[in-house]
């Protein structure tokens, strides 16, 4: 493992030292006892170091965090997102190892906010996707992709028509504005900022050595027996085939609307949604621009969000504009999240794209099965690899360096 001195990186960001969250300041001088080696180094702070960590803090490890931004998770893509937790909605465009990983993540989210130290905004109750009527001939091709993609059973259950009176029902506050449109019950959403305030939280109460405004660099790692690598697209470095797609949303507050669910909008160029969070604030997104351009949210960008939203209700016209924002979605090139062992004491989380809320649950539980095989020293050739794969669920996001770079030349 390449484990250099970490002592340059954090001569202005000591352990514990550099935060306003509360947690605690070690002192320095000749009398403080010198840091043992940590178990697990997470690099990265965003959705999955946060959630990785904290999992391994609570079984009982020795982890230090480091992230480059600060502990309100700003630099992260997760601080963008709208964080919707919709499997089926996104099996439209997602396969099935991403839906099967959002239905479990789903059952945990749950498990997880209950254990966190602070609140967080989490619904179920479901997605209501809408078409206008210019636009119908989307919807046969919408519930086509989600039924090929999405198992059947799955599909069957949670998939609902709804005409007319059914639907002012459902959503009363888009009485009389959509003929038709589907109820998929079950689904969920949380609110994003909270969630990682909150997990920030969870890392101090957990005992985490969080090194917030800490960039790590691949030449310069921190000291620890196993590393995890969760620097999203900040892991480029090493893994090249990493590629970033830029999202736009907006955040708007709109008083009055009342909406209970996110709401889908089927449309041949500007599919979008807006996901109601709590005090009546709105995101509105979300653009999908291949490219790691971190610009601001462009003209035409703002124009099709805003107009589709307001096509959706025309209250929205009176929102008020918060933000306007957007992020990159790291992304491999099969689109999928995989964990990826170096071979030797590194194993990185990646490739979460355009569902990291969605799947995060279920993608940290294996990580830190795979983690504590690799500190365990289970771990130490491909052959055990294998062994940890088969018994795996799933065993498709499970990679070696080689077998990844292999998949994206192929
Ligand atoms: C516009 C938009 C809308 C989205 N909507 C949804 C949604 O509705 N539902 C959903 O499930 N997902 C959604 N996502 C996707 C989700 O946000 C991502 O999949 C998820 O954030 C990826 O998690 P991550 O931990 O891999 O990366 P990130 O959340 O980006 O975290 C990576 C962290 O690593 C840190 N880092 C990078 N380089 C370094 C370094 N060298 N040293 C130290 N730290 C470093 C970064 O600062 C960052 O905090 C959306 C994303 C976008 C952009």
């Amino acid at each position: 493992m390449t484990a250099a001195s970490f002592s340059s990186l954090q001569s202005d960001h000591s352990p514990n030292s550099s935060n306003s969250q509360g947690v605690g300041v070690r002192t320095s001088g000749s009398a403080a006892p010198k840091p043992a080696t940590p178990d697990f180094a997470v690099l990265g702070g965003g959705l999955s170091g946060r959630l990785v960590a904290w999992r391994l803090a609570g079984a009982g490890h020795r982890v230090a965090l480091y992230e480059r931004g600060g502990p309100e998770g700003g630099e992260a893509a997760a601080w963008v997102a709208a964080a919707m937790l919709a499997p089926l909605a996104e099996a439209a465009v997602a396969e099935l190892l991403i839906t099967e990983l959002g239905v479990a993540s789903l059952d945990t989210w749950p498990r997880i906010l209950a254990e966190l130290p602070e609140p967080v905004f989490f619904q179920r109750n479901g997605t209501l996707v809408v078409w206008h009527h210019a636009d119908r001939t989307e919807a046969p091709l919408f519930e086509r992709r989600v039924r090929a993609n999405a198992p059947r059973e799955l599909a069957d259950a949670h998939f609902t028509t709804l005409q007319g009176a059914q639907l002012d029902a459902a959503e009363p506050a888009l009485a009389g504005r959509f003929a038709r449109g589907w109820l998929l019950d079950g689904e969920g959403q949380l609110d994003n900022r909270q969630a990682l305030a909150a997990l920030a939280a969870g890392l101090a109460q957990r005992g985490v050595e969080t090194h917030w405004h800490t960039s790590v660099d691949d030449a310069n790692l921190p000291q620890a027996r196993v590393t995890i690598d969760c620097r999203g697209l900040g892991a480029k470095p090493a893994l090249p085939a990493l590629r970033g797609i830029r999202g736009e949303v907006a955040r708007v507050h709109a008083p009055g609307i009342g909406l209970t669910r996110p709401v889908r909008l089927l449309h041949p160029r500007y599919p979008l949604y807006i996901a109601p969070k709590q005090n009546d604030l709105y995101v509105i997104g979300a653009t999908e621009i291949e490219g790691e351009d971190r610009s601001p949210v462009s003209v035409r960008s703002a124009l099709e969000l805003l107009s589709a939203a307001f096509a959706v209700h025309p209250a929205f016209g009176e929102a008020r504009i918060l933000e306007l924002n957007s992020q990159v979605r790291p992304t491999l090139p099969d689109h999928r999240p995989a964990l990826i062992w170096d071979g030797d004491a590194t194993l990185r989380v990646n490739g979460l794209y355009r569902h990291g809320f969605m799947i995060a649950p279920a993608v940290a539980d294996e990580a830190v099965r795979v983690a504590e095989a690799l500190l365990a020293g289970r771990l130490a050739d491909a052959d055990a690899f294998e062994a940890l794969r088969a018994g795996s669920r799933w065993a498709s996001m499970l990679h070696t360096t080689q077998g990844q770079s292999e998949r994206a030349h192929a």
